[in-house]
């Protein structure tokens, strides 16, 4: 744990294991109710200190972040890989990422500005100026999973530092290493103690206490839909941003070029073991092609290859625990055991999953209706895209959709019909670049994450108006 600049102990240790095969790691404290206060007190402090800092102040630690983050990429890929299980060239990607998600919270803290406001548009304003200004909320409780450890908690506290809050940072329990180096890299940055805090803990109580504790302005989430909703419940007057599930779907149409769709989907549906929010989980091929596709698609996902995660070979890992890898497969089984075909994977060893390719899955599925969080994908066909498209939208999720297509009409009519908040045209649901809004409708959540929203919905308007 850090809190306020200080590495701090508890009498309970929690130790961090290798999911790939139970390796210990790593060992953290967990946080008691003192350690929370102890941290929201900090960030309290702090926050004062961080809204008087100037925007090219906030911007300069940021970058500076942004410049260790990739000087120290071999340092941080290894935690992460370590502690979440996955593969080596992938947590490179992410401290990758991490660094650029920092770079533009830096360029976002120098575009923080607010509008001159038309008042004597309204016949009440005449002789009234006014403009709008940004402040930030305070204190920001940052609760982050464990799928994408260091670049999601980016996400969360690169915006909020560039707002000129003060963040308490709450990360998975399987996934603490790199949230505790980041603090300290941070510091090194010139942030001052108790700008940013992390405690580590189980959820389940230290959520709470955040979650109720009258000195946090705003729960900034990404996880689960189930906590997400409790979050929500109780938080009351708290600002919310939830980031949540999704059961990702791409549409693969009749003149799709295969080329493209078949490599992109594979890497979709099996990048970290599936376990990403929007990993390809339902594939919709007309039925011209559905053989050639799934022959391809199957084709492709034998090539990966399993293994550690350290070694850079490797693509397929291990799930975060055995007994996610245990759920999966039983949500495999029970979409056989309801006439879905196991065309290829689903084979199980310890926490690591081959790739299960399903064809033909009812939709009363978990693995159609739910989100699987695992390295499984269902290809059913359609006739018409109407059809595909209210397959699609047959979903309590809406984070991301694509369709593979050459025709613009169609694209935009899939477009303009999905509910989501993000879509990909001639790209797999699975991309993000980490300017871009991000974020669900229906049950994957609201609000927006990307540097330039995040900052949006890390602030509040203040209008000041003056009588001339
Ligand atoms: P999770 O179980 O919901 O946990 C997420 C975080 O919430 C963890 O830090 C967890 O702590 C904490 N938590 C657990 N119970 C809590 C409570 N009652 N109050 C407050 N916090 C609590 O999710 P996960 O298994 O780590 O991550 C997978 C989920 O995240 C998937 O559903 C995935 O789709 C979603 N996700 C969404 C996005 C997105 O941007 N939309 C991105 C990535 C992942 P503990 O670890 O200590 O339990």
């Amino acid at each position: 744990m850090r809190i306020g600049g200080q590495e701090v102990t508890s009498p309970r240790r929690q130790p961090v294991c290798l999911p790939y095969d139970g390796t210990e790691v790593a060992a953290v404290f967990q946080a008691t109710r003192e350690h929370v206060d102890a941290a929201v007190s900090s960030a309290r402090a702090a926050a004062l200190e961080m809204r008087e800092m100037t925007l090219d102040e906030r911007s300069t630690i940021l970058r500076k972040a942004a410049g260790k983050t990739a000087e120290r990429r071999e340092e941080l890929a290894l935690a992460v890989s370590s502690e979440c299980g996955k593969p080596i060239k992938e947590a490179r990607v992410e401290v990758d990422r991490a660094a650029q998600t920092l770079l533009f919270s830096s360029e976002e803290a120098h575009r923080l500005r607010g509008e001159v406001v038309p008042m004597d548009a309204s016949p009440g304003g005449k002789g009234r100026w006014a403009m709008t200004i940004r402040e930030p909320l305070g204190v920001i409780a940052a609760i982050t999973p464990f799928n994408f450890p260091l670049n999601l908690a980016m996400h969360k506290i690169g915006p909020a530092l560039a707002a000129g809050n003060a963040v308490v940072h709450k990360p998975a329990s399987t996934t603490p290493i790199s949230a505790v180096m980041m603090a300290a890299l941070f510091e090194e940055c010139g942030l001052p103690p108790g700008a940013l805090n992390v405690i580590t803990g189980p959820g389940g109580e230290i959520g709470d206490l955040l979650v109720f504790h009258r000195d946090i302005a705003m729960i900034t989430f990404t996880g689960s839909a189930e906590v997400g909703l409790r979050i929500r419940n109780l938080a009351a007057m708290k600002r919310v941003t939830l980031e949540l599930g999704n059961n990702s779907a791409v549409i693969v149409d009749e003149d799709a070029d295969l080329d493209e769709a078949v490599p992109r989907c594979v890497a979709g549906s099996f990048a970290h073991s599936g376990q990403v929010c929007i990993s390809v989980q339902r594939i919709f091929v007309h039925d011209q092609i559905r053989d050639l596709f799934l022959e391809r698609f199957v084709d492709g996902a034998r090539k990966l290859r399993i293994g550690h995660p350290h070694d850079s070979e490797t693509d397929i890992s291990s799930l975060i625990t055995e007994r996610e890898a245990e759920r999966v497969e039983s949500w495999v089984a029970e979409a056989v055991d309801q006439g879905a075909r196991l065309v290829a994977g689903g084979a199980r060893r310890r926490a690591t999953l081959e790739p299960a390719i399903l064809a033909d899955v009812p939709p009363s599925a978990r693995i159609a209706c739910r989100e699987a969080f695992g390295p499984v994908v269902g290809v059913n066909g359609y006739q018409t895209l109407a059809e595909a498209i209210e397959r699609v939208n047959s979903s309590d999720y809406g984070l991301q959709a694509g369709i593979y297509t050459r025709d613009i009409r169609k694209a935009f009519l899939a477009a303009r019909r999905i509910h989501v908040g993000g879509f990909m045209i001639n790209d797999v649901p699975q991309y993000r670049v980490d300017q871009m809004p991000y974020g669900g409708v229906k049950m994957s959540g609201h609000g927006r994450e990307g540097p330039k929203y995040a900052v949006e919905e890390m602030t509040e308007t203040k209008l000041v108006c003056w009588k001339v």
